[in-house]
């Protein structure tokens, strides 16, 4: 095995630093997956899953073997029908990603856009109002940038215009406050390597009652692999139509495990608070920023570089140290990096980041100063 990657400590999105309880799933044994015995241990898991994510409703989650973007896309399959309104809220990589899928399936949306550091407001949505929009897309947390919206906003637009509210909380369910019911989210797409900390390769979409009627009384869906109706009716044995990433389905079970035995949702999401308000503090202490024009999650910290390259910290933390975060893309690319609060870190990881942050800053600082003379 490749020794560098053996010694990388990742503060990135996901995947995340995996906890040892799913890791050590591998040294177990695993039942064939047409089985009464995986089906109920399935069936279980879903079920914890639906609590956390605050959906009670019986056989209302499915999933699928795939990365979010899959599900994001099956969404837009199963979901939306030719008499559908959409609206998007684009306010980033992801946002836009819901448009480009919209637009690539033929779909009648409108999206609002948001520049770079814009905190999304009842003025953006005020002119959407009795426009006969049916459906609203959102990432609720926009990876990447770190912008948190307002659930609250959100599902007041939605309420009052008797749309239906597609919620991408990939990012954000197990990093922040999350409540399906309360907030009257009619689908929930989550994924495996974010917030719940294990392999990338199982997606979830929970379900509110009014869109699985919608979904079982559509004709035929378009796709077939990702057939939402054939998924229902499979899932009530626990089942799926089709081979599904069975060992994740263990991590999943262990996670759930170790998150009950750690004191529950709560005290999962104040650890991660904590860790996320002592990064805060420190950098600031180290001169650098974080945006505050927008609401932020606690799940990453997006910072600021003024002084140097952010795709050059970036690079060095991970060359030199082994210590990954995530670059941005696009125009963001050199003014600012992320770092992530979730998965099997802690604060003297933290500790050590900082210092290593420091160090890079400190001398690209240096290098910039003799530059400038010459
Ligand atoms: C990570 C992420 C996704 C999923 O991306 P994949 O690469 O397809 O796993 C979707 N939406 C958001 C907001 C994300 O952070």
């Amino acid at each position: 095995m490749d020794s560098n990657i053996k010694q990388m400590k990742h503060f990135i999105v996901g995947p995340v630093e995996m906890y040892p309880c799913s890791k050590a799933i591998y040294q177990k044994g695993y039942s064939y997956f047409r089985t009464e015995e995986f089906g109920n241990m399935v069936k279980k898991n879903l079920t914890r899953l639906s609590n956390l994510i605050g959906n009670k409703n019986e056989n209302s989650l499915i999933y699928l073997t795939a990365s979010g973007t899959a599900v994001m896309e099956a969404t837009i399959e199963n979901c939306v029908d030719e008499n559908d309104k959409c609206l998007v809220i684009n306010g980033g990589t992801f946002g836009k990603r819901f448009c480009e899928l919209l637009e690539h399936h033929g779909k009648n949306y409108t999206s609002i856009n948001l520049e770079f550091g814009e905190q999304l407001t009842f003025g953006h949505l005020a002119d959407y109002n009795n426009k006969n929009y049916s459906m609203l897309f959102v990432n609720l947390h926009e990876t990447s940038n770190g912008q948190l919206y307002d659930i609250n906003l959100l599902s007041d637009f939605c309420k009052r215009n008797n749309m239906m509210l597609i919620v991408d909380a990939i990012s954000t369910f197990l990093a922040d406050e999350f409540d399906m019911a309360k907030f009257g989210i009619d689908v929930t797409i989550i994924s495996s390597q974010k917030g719940l900390c294990i392999s990338p390769g199982l997606s979830f979409i929970s379900l509110s009652q009014r869109v699985i009627d919608k979904i079982k009384k559509a004709p035929k869906s378009n796709t077939r692999y990702f057939d939402f109706k054939d998924c229902l009716i499979n899932i009530e044995r626990g089942q799926t139509p089709y081979t599904p990433a069975v060992m994740i389905m263990y991590e999943l079970d262990a996670i759930l495990d170790y998150i009950e035995i750690s004191g529950g949702k709560e005290k999962w999401l104040e650890k991660i608070k904590t860790k996320c308000d002592y990064f805060r503090k420190n950098i600031k202490d180290l001169g650098l920023k974080f945006p505050t024009s927008y609401n932020l999650s606690n799940m990453l910290t997006p910072v600021i570089c003024d002084d140097v390259k952010a795709s050059q910290v970036v690079k060095l933390l991970r060359d030199k140290y082994g210590l990954c975060v995530n670059p941005c893309g696009g125009a963001l690319a050199d003014k600012m990096f992320r770092v992530s609060h979730i998965g099997n870190t802690t604060i003297e990881d933290i500790d050590i980041l900082l210092d290593k942050m420091s160090v890079i800053i400190n001398k690209l600082k240096n290098e910039e100063l003799v530059y400038d003379r010459k």
